[in-house]
C-alpha cells in the first residue's frame, strides 16, 4: 500500500499542477519549533492553508457550493487508489508530508458512527502514516461528506509527548486528549465508542459529540488519540487577532499558521491558551476520563 501510495504522488505531481504546486508550497512552508513546558509545537507557515483555516463551514454556506470531494467536481487529472470503500487522493493543499485525503465513495455525512474500524484498517495499511477525522463541527472543510486524511509521522509530536504515558489522560499537556492503545481491534473500538458515548452525555451533543480524533500503527499495535471539543475556533480568529483555526494535525503538535503576520509573533503561551480554549473544559473531561476508567 505505501509502495502505491508512492507511485500515485509521482504521477499525480506530473499530470496534476494544482498537486506539484501545493508540494511546492510545502516544500518553502517554514517551521518553528516552540517549547511550552515540557512539550514542543511546531508552528508550521503554509500560505496556501488560508482557505481551509477561513472556510464558512455553516450549513448555508455548504449547501450552496458543489462539493469539492464528489468525483463530478474534482480536477480531471485527479486520480486515485480504492481502499475499500473510500478512495485516496494526493491532498493538493498538503500541511505534512505524503497528505492524503481519504474521501468515501458515497456522497454522506461526516459521522464517525461505524466509521472507527476503517481508520484503524487505515492506519495499519499505512504505517508510516497518521489517520485523522475531523468532526464536522471542528476543522472538517466538508462536513457533508464522509473522509478521513493521513500524513507522514516523521513529523508526528504527539507520538514522542505521549510516548511511555498510561492515559487514558496526559495530564499538564494544555490540550485536553484521552489516549488508547492495544492490538485488540474490537476493543480499541468499543473503548472509542464508549468514550463518545459519554462524551455526548456529559456535553449533551447528539448524535455526535465535537471531536478530533487521530490514530497510528506500529510494532505494538494502535495508539489512538481523542480531543473532545469545546468549541471550533477561538476567540482570537473571530476577532481577527490570529488567522489560526485548529483541527487535528494543530492539537498533534504541527500548528497552522497560514499568515506570515501570526507566523513571526504567535507565542507558545497563545498556543497553549488555545489549545486549552477549543478542547473540552476540564470539569466535563475529568467526568468523561473518570467515567472510562471504571471500565479498563
Ligand atoms: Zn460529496
Amino acid at each position: 500500500m505505501i509502495r502505491e501510495i508512492d507511485d500515485l504522488f509521482h504521477q499525480q505531481i506530473q499530470s496534476w499542477p494544482l498537486l506539484a504546486k501545493g508540494i511546492e508550497g510545502l516544500a518553502q512552508a517554514k517551521t518553528r519549533p516552540v517549547r511550552i513546558d515540557w512539550f514542543d509545537v511546531f508552528i508550521r507557515h503554509i500560505p496556501h492553508r488560508v482557505k481551509s483555516t477561513t472556510a464558512a463551514v455553516d450549513r448555508a454556506s455548504i449547501l450552496k457550493r458543489p462539493c469539492f470531494l464528489c468525483p463530478q467536481n474534482q480536477d480531471p487529472e485527479e486520480k486515485g487508489i480504492a481502499f475499500g470503500d473510500f478512495i485516496l487522493y494526493s491532498n493538493p493543499f498538503p500541511i505534512v508530508n505524503r497528505h492524503l485525503s481519504i474521501v468515501h465513495r458515497e456522497h454522506g455525512a461526516q459521522r464517525i458512527a461505524g466509521q472507527f474500524g476503517n481508520m484503524l484498517d487505515l492506519a495499519k495499511a499505512l504505517s508510516d502514516s497518521f489517520i485523522i477525522y475531523n468532526g464536522p463541527e471542528c476543522g472538517a472543510s466538508a462536513p457533508d461528506h464522509l473522509h478521513f486524511q493521513s500524513g507522514s509521522r516523521e513529523l508526528f509530536p504527539i507520538e514522542i509527548d505521549t510516548r511511555g504515558k498510561p492515559g487514558p489522560a496526559i495530564p499538564g499537556y494544555a490540550r485536553n486528549v484521552l489516549v488508547f492503545r492495544g492490538a485488540d481491534r474490537s476493543r480499541l473500538i468499543d473503548q472509542i465508542d464508549r468514550a463518545i458515548e459519554l462524551l455526548s452525555a456529559v456535553t449533551g451533543k447528539a448524535p455526535e459529540p465535537m471531536i478530533n480524533i487521530a490514530v497510528f500503527h506500529d510494532r505494538t499495535g494502535w495508539t489512538v488519540y481523542l480531543f473532545p471539543r469545546g468549541k471550533h475556533r477561538p476567540q482570537v480568529f473571530h476577532t481577527g487577532e490570529l488567522t489560526v483555526s485548529p483541527a487535528s494535525i494543530d492539537l498533534c503538535g504541527i500548528f497552522v499558521v497560514p499568515l506570515e503576520k501570526d507566523f513571526e509573533r504567535i507565542s507558545g503561551e497563545n498556543i497553549a491558551a488555545i489549545f486549552r480554549e477549543v478542547t473540552l473544559p476540564d470539569d466535563q473531561f475529568n467526568q468523561v476520563a473518570a467515567g472510562l476508567e471504571g471500565v479498563r
